[in-house]
Order: C-alpha cells, then sequence, then structure tokens
C-alpha cells in the first residue's frame, strides 16, 4: 500500500534522512519512534510530499513518485490525496466552525458536493465521538476534542493511508487516551497508518511494527515485543531506558 525506497533529505548541510526505505501493507499499522531530531517528521512529511527529498521514491497504492525526476504537480497532487495527514497542534482553522473544518478538504479541493460533504463530516464527527459538537468553533474545545476534528478532517478525504506527527504531544495527560483511543479503533477497521509518537503503551498495543530512527537513519525495526522486550542494537537500548 505505502513504500518509501531509499529516500534522502537534506537541509542545507544537515542530512536528516539517511537512505530510509520503509514499506507497509494495507491495514498495517507502523509506529516511528526516536529522539527529537532524528528525522521522524520529515519522513512523514516526504511522505505526502511536504518536504522534497532528493533522492528515492514514494509509492501509495498504485502511484509511485521517483524524486530524482522532475516533479509533476498534478502527480503530487494525486499523491497528497491519498494521505490524511494529522499534525501536532492540530492545525483547525479558526475562522471555521467544526463541521466546515471537515468539509473544507472535500469541497475545495475535491470539489464535492456540499450537501455531500456535509453528510460525511456528520457521519465522521459522530465516529470520534463529537457529534454534538459540528457547530462549534475550534476554541470551544478541549485540546484532545480539537485533535479528534484533525482526525475527522484528515479521513474527510478518504485517504488510503493516515499519518499522524505526534498527534498528542501537545495534550495535557488526562485528554490523550480519548484520541489514542479514536486511532486505536481506526486501526482496528482496517486503516493503514504511520505514526510517529512518544506513546509506548500505544505502540505495544496498536503497531504491526516498530521503527526506531536515530540521526536519520532506520537503527532497529520489528514487532513491538521484539524491539520492546528485547532490542538488538545499543541505541535502541539506551533511548527505551531514557523514556520508559
Ligand atoms: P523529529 O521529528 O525526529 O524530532 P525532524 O524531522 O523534525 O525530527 O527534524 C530532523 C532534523 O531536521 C532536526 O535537526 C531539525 O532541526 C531539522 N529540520 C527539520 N525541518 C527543517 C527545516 N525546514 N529547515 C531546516 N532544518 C530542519
Amino acid at each position: 500500500m505505502l513504500e518509501m525506497n531509499h529516500i534522502s533529505k537534506s537541509f542545507g548541510n544537515l542530512e536528516v534522512l539517511k537512505d530510509i526505505s520503509i514499506q507497509v501493507d494495507q491495514g498495517k499499522v507502523i509506529v516511528v519512534i526516536g529522539p527529537s531530531g532524528s528525522g521522524k517528521t520529515t519522513l512523514l512529511r516526504c511522505l505526502n510530499v511536504l518536504e522534497r527529498p532528493e533522492k528515492g521514491e514514494v509509492t501509495i497504492d498504485d502511484q509511485t513518485i521517483d524524486f530524482s525526476e522532475k516533479l509533476d504537480k498534478k502527480t503530487i497532487r494525486e499523491l497528497r490525496k491519498q494521505t490524511g495527514m494529522v499534525f501536532q497542534n492540530y492545525n483547525l482553522f479558526p475562522h471555521l466552525s467544526v463541521i466546515e473544518n471537515i468539509m473544507e478538504g472535500p469541497v475545495t479541493v475535491q470539489k464535492i458536493d456540499k450537501q455531500q460533504a456535509r453528510e460525511v463530516a456528520m457521519r465522521l464527527l459522530e465516529k470520534v465521538g463529537l457529534g454534538d459538537k459540528a457547530d462549534v468553533y475550534p476554541h470551544q474545545l478541549s485540546g484532545g476534542q480539537q485533535q479528534r476534528v484533525g482526525i475527522a478532517r484528515a479521513m474527510a478525504i478518504d485517504p488510503k493511508v493516515m499519518l499522524f506527527d505526534e498527534p498528542t504531544s501537545a495534550l495535557d495527560p488526562e485528554l490523550i487516551g480519548e484520541v489514542l483511543q479514536v486511532m486505536k479503533d481506526l486501526a482496528e477497521e482496517g486503516m493503514t497508518m504511520v505514526v510517529v509518537t512518544h506513546e509506548m503503551n500505544f505502540a505495544k498495543d496498536v503497531a504491526d511494527e516498530v521503527v526506531f530512527m536515530d540521526e536519520g537513519y532506520i537503527v532497529e525495526r520489528g514487532a513491538p515485543v521484539d524491539v520492546f522486550e528485547n532490542p538488538k542494537e545499543e541505541r535502541t537500548k539506551r533511548f527505551l531506558n531514557l523514556i520508559q
């Protein structure tokens, strides 16, 4: 469903991703962990071409972008439509109501009929447990509720893959669980997901594969039970000792 092959990305002289390859099968959940600055966010942003790597390929479903070739805007747009991105700080539009936030992508990008977009948005809002909040504005919601709207919004374009960039790290501890539960539900329904998170219990419970990154490399990857209980690499051991 999703493949990243030999991706390298630099900012100036700083090489942030060094020949990264990952594959995610349909319906699987990959959790990416690693210290701050290791390249996790950049990896996600390359997956939906918010960043342009110098080298490598990204394939989503049957669409491939080869970054060593000249990029065609239409291909980028098409590929981006296959991914829903959830950001650390929700990135909701403050001047739009909750339902308008969710309808925005389908109506303006996909040119879907407003009434139809509203019905889909309502269904998604109910799915994330916020059916009664359609007409309020983001500032009237808790952080956890805003992030659940963020997830509904990312789902509204009917993506093939969902990308989560530290979706709970801006939340107060008591609000984290409700967001993780929505993500867990999505995983159980068979959504293909790449999740950058520091929530190790979520990784243990939900991930099919855990990828540990450090300094732009994938240091270790494997089933959660192997990476967490029996890490092979010293760097992984050190990181896990620090956070557990
Ligand atoms: P992580 O998500 O693991 O914390 P990031 O992917 O955000 O790591 O960042 C990796 C490295 O790339 C960091 O050193 C960061 O400062 C640098 N970086 C990220 N985005 C940019 C940018 N737009 N311009 C310059 N440097 C960047």
